[in-house]
């Protein structure tokens, strides 16, 4: 019984937690949280893609889109990290 237990809890950390934070970090860059999940819990390698991919539009509190390049940056950076203009007007 307490195997079994263990074998859930182990299954749980190695493919139920990188699936969340997968799931609230593919949200956050305004991707479909539900795909992410599904993907980051069968393979949890590809939470490291989930973490350096970019953005695919503004998404309120965490990117910005610079107005003049169209890069995305941080939502608390208050200049673009590319071409430095104002994001904040
Ligand atoms: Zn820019």
């Amino acid at each position: 019984m307490l195997h079994q237990l263990q074998q859930i809890a182990f299954m749980g950390f190695f493919f139920l937690l990188p699936g969340i934070i997968g799931a609230r970090l593919a949200w956050s860059k305004g991707r479909n949280p539900f795909l992410w999940f599904l993907l980051n819990t069968c393979f949890p390698p590809t939470l490291m893609i989930t973490i350096y991919q970019g953005p695919v539009r503004p998404v309120e509190g965490h990117y910005r889109q610079c107005p003049k390049c169209s890069e995305y940056s941080k939502w608390r950076d208050s200049v673009c990290r590319f071409c430095q203009t104002d994001l904040i007007a």
